[in-house]
């Protein structure tokens, strides 16, 4: 879609584990070529909306559609593998690599495994089944992707010994080889520190300006406010505010759900 045009649309999507509504009837959209950020409290439902997206549990309710093709099409009944060939990747809240294996290998791996969501272990030996020239074109691919975010020069170091900074955008990297339009980041920035932020910061505003539309799920504030265009604010599986950063830190619902609750 041209910038400013509808990239992911949540029509009052919902998510019920048992009694618990988990996300209760959610309305946002993300459009082409911003940074739109989903903030609330822990257990406020930003990760599920995630698994919601990405096909990884079905929705209750609602519909959720994905601009493909010069049209929103509904994507809630599909496979997880098929909304990654669509454009949408994502990385997940806790870091997963293989510590052992190289940088280059483990975004190599993760390139192979596109469309099973980032489910690496299980699949190592998948690699070993690609010819030679298959094989390659993947390593080929998670280079080019490696050096767009800046690791180029860390390809044969192992994975386990990066900081957490790196391993973070070594996870970036690794959804980027999805070719996605889309990009949804669960938390990229806890833990890290000042600098790591920063640098986490000035990437994701490379990818934007690259085109990127990116959905970013976030604890820290600072980092929120000074890098997202909009801002979508849950709590209790609902939507208590929505807007520009500005706004939505002075709305009385966003303050009493931070200060109050
Ligand atoms: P957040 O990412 O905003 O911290 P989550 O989406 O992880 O919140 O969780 C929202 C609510 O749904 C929490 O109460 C959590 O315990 C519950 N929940 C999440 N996943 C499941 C699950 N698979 N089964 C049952 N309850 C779940
Ligand atoms: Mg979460």
């Amino acid at each position: 879609p041209e910038p400013g045009g509808v990239v992911l649309q949540v029509d009052r999507a919902r998510k019920q584990f048992g009694g618990l509504v988990a996300v209760n009837d959610m309305q946002f959209e993300v459009r082409s070529g911003e940074i739109m950020g989903l903030i609330g409290p822990n257990g406020a439902g930003k990760s599920t909306m995630f698994n919601l997206v990405t096909g990884v549990l079905p929705v209750t309710s609602g519909e959720i559609r994905f601009a493909s093709d010069g049209a929103l099409r509904r994507i809630d009944r599909m496979p997880s593998r098929s909304i990654v060939r669509l454009g949408i990747a994502r990385t997940f809240q806790h870091v997963r690599l293989m510590p052992g294996m190289t940088v280059l290998e483990n975004v190599a791996i993760g390139a192979h495994l596109r469309g099973s969501h980032g489910d690496v272990a299980g699949l190592a030996t998948g690699i070993l089944r690609l010819n030679r020239a298959e094989e390659d074109a993947l390593l080929f691919e998670a280079k080019t992707q490696l050096e767009r975010v800046g690791l180029g020069h860390m390809l044969y170091e192992e994975a386990g010994s990066l900081a957490l900074g790196q391993q973070r955008i070594l996870e970036i990297a690794r959804a980027l080889c999805c070719d996605p339009t889309l990009l949804l980041l669960d938390e990229p920035a806890a833990g890290l520190r000042y600098k790591e932020k920063v640098a986490l910061a000035e990437l994701l505003r490379k990818l934007r300006a690259e085109g990127m539309s990116i959905l970013l799920v976030e604890h820290d504030m600072d980092f929120v406010m000074n890098l997202t265009d909009r801002l979508v604010v849950m709590e209790f599986g609902t939507k208590i505010a929505e807007g520009l950063p500005e706004e939505v830190r002075q709305s009385p619902a966003v303050l009493e759900a931070y200060l109050g609750g």
